[in-house]
């Protein structure tokens, strides 16, 4: 028998419009690439004026002759123009892909190609980027610039619009379209350290589910009494699905467009007065050190989410001893849109040493409710979870890619599940740990080895700047760990020093064989470490050793 229950399709558009209609007075906040006639980088208005732009926008893409399923792309910062275009275009049944200006030249241009996007928005830093790669991207009918007449560039891009005449021109009034929840909303490219990049094409059903786990307590705690600082790029993930939760409750928003530095970020935390800030671990270390170097603290904050990466002891310490914030590590991957797990503080920690709870939150938490997820072993059979056996990692749930856009490489799809390349350990509370992506685990005579705790022990060495682990060729283990390390720049030590500082650290079948000194390590568009032209380069340095 089925329920008595109607059916509605959940759409991004409702979002928008539950803002307008609930919280039509919650703030947004953006710095701008550009500054008014006042000098000010920074912009402010209000849902009710999100809302009325994105229907403006809407109306502006159906005259250029837009239709649903069409890709219509984002180069740009987290900004408030970016946010009405979330709305804007996936709210009349186009695809909003969101482009990371990170990629190298030669993946934007394939990524362009491979979504067959129809415009380009653009923010005024990354005009040139497009320039640069117009020519073999052909298929684009136009580029829409984000700024107003007096700040459009002197551009070479063909068919250059400006947004903000663009908006003027445009009707407020429209009745978002109404069509199946599982329609496309947006596309995003996960940065690809193999191969070329792979789009993951959310729906709108997948976008307001998540969004509706994520705002739980249990998840990141949004509310209508928020003030969030996503620094996690729009361009990425959508920013972790934050402008969407903040449509959602009613939040306040503040974006720091380009400044992600330490020093821009504190202005607008000084002057917004956030409580929750998420971001990569790279992005709260420069913050750390330049609240360090002014010797102020983050009053505002309470809570800092942090993903992307493992986030170190010493970071979670920091936040709790200096500033009184927590941090909420959170894991996830762009096929998850992303939110997998999270650590958020329980009843149970308040019974902890504060030692105890810093090591519990360098776990990457419990999943949140719609994810499940399983450890097995390399024959797919399930690995006990007790905390310390290793597996591969497996999930599903109604947020996760079922196969990529436009791809029909399915190895990473067994039997409804998605294999996330990570490997784990899960305890018997059900947290997570990542141990290591699957290709970066060294297997050295049967037993695996972290690469990432190798690295975050070799980091500990104070004349250390970065350390990379991969796993080599060895006659009788299979595969050894070799450690590239960065020396700081008067430093001297040697290998032997290094391998001293590790022996109390690490297991003694973890010690690499040997440590080798290099200038530079390479990174991926969004800074992991990219180890796969390493491991080419130094497959058989201990066979020839
Ligand atoms: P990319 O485009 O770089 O692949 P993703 O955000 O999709 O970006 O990366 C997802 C991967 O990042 C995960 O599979 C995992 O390996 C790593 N990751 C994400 N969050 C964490 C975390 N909290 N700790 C350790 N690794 C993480």
């Amino acid at each position: 028998m089925l329920g008595n229950m109607m059916e509605g399709p959940l759409l991004i558009s409702g979002l928008i419009e539950h803002a307008v209609a609930t919280n039509p007075n919650s703030e947004i906040v953006s710095r701008r690439c550009e500054t008014d006639h006042t000098g000010s980088s920074i912009h402010r208005y209000t849902m009710k004026d999100a809302a009325k732009r994105s229907k403006q926008i809407a109306n502006a893409l159906i005259n250029l002759g837009a239709k649903p399923s069409d890709r219509i792309a984002t180069l740009a910062w987290n900004n408030y123009r970016h946010f009405e275009l979330y709305f804007g275009v996936s709210g009349i049944g186009s695809v909003l892909h969101t482009i990371n200006p990170r990629l190298f030249p030669e993946q934007l241009v394939y990524i362009i190609n491979h979504a067959e996007d129809r415009w380009i928005f653009v923010d005024l830093t990354f005009v040139p980027l497009l320039e640069a790669i117009q020519d073999q991207i052909s298929g684009v009918e136009g580029f829409i610039i984000l700024a107003d007449a007096n700040n459009m560039p002197d551009t070479s891009l063909k068919n250059a619009v400006c947004y903000e005449e663009l908006i003027d021109q445009s009707s407020d009034e429209l009745e978002w379209p109404t069509f199946d929840e599982n329609t496309a909303a947006a596309l995003c490219y996960t940065s690809g350290t193999t191969g070329n990049p792979k789009g993951v094409l959310y729906s709108h059903r997948s976008t307001l589910i998540h969004a509706l786990s994520e705002i739980s307590r249990e998840a990141l705690g949004i509310s209508s009494l928020s003030c969030i600082l996503p620094v996690v790029p729009m361009f990425h993930v959508n920013a972790w699905g934050v402008p969407y939760a903040g449509a959602m409750t009613g939040s306040k928003l503040v974006f720091p467009g380009p400044g992600m530095d330490g020093a821009s970020l504190w202005e607008l935390i000084d002057a917004e007065k956030p409580d929750l800030l998420l971001g990569v671990p790279t992005v709260w270390l420069m913050l750390l050190n330049h609240m360090d170097e002014i010797g102020k603290t983050l009053d505002s904050v309470k809570n800092v989410v942090v993903g992307g990466s493992a986030a170190p002891y010493s970071m979670i310490k920091k936040f709790d001893e200096d500033h009184d914030a927590f941090l909420v590590h959170a894991w996830g991957m762009t096929e998850m849109s992303p939110l997998g797990t999270s650590n958020v503080a329980t009843a149970a920690m308040n019974n902890m040493t504060k030692e105890e709870r810093y090591r519990l939150q360098q776990k990457q938490g419990r999943p949140v409710f719609g994810v499940q997820m399983k450890i097995v072993d390399d024959n797919g059979d399930p690995r006990p979870h007790d905390g310390i056996a290793y597996g591969r990692l497996l999930v599903r749930g109604p947020w996760i890619i079922s196969q990529y856009y436009k791809n029909d490489d399915m190895s990473s799809f067994e039997n409804g599940w998605l294999d996330t390349g990570d490997v784990a350990t899960i305890d018997p509370a059900n947290y997570l740990t990542i141990v290591d992506r699957s290709k970066d685990v060294i297997k050295s005579g049967g037993e695996w080895i972290s690469s990432i705790d190798l690295e975050n022990a070799a980091v500990g060495h104070p004349e250390l700047v970065e350390a990379c682990v991969i796993g080599v060729a060895h006659e009788k283990w299979d595969e050894r760990p070799l450690l590239l390390a960065i020396r700081k720049p008067d430093s001297n030590v040697t290998a032997e020093d290094v391998k001293q500082f590790l022996d109390d650290k690490i297991a003694k079948f973890w010690m690499p064989d040997d440590v080798i000194f290099v200038d530079s390590l390479p990174h991926t568009a969004t800074g992991k470490l990219l180890k796969i032209d390493l491991r080419k380069e130094y497959q058989d340095y201990l066979l020839k050793a």
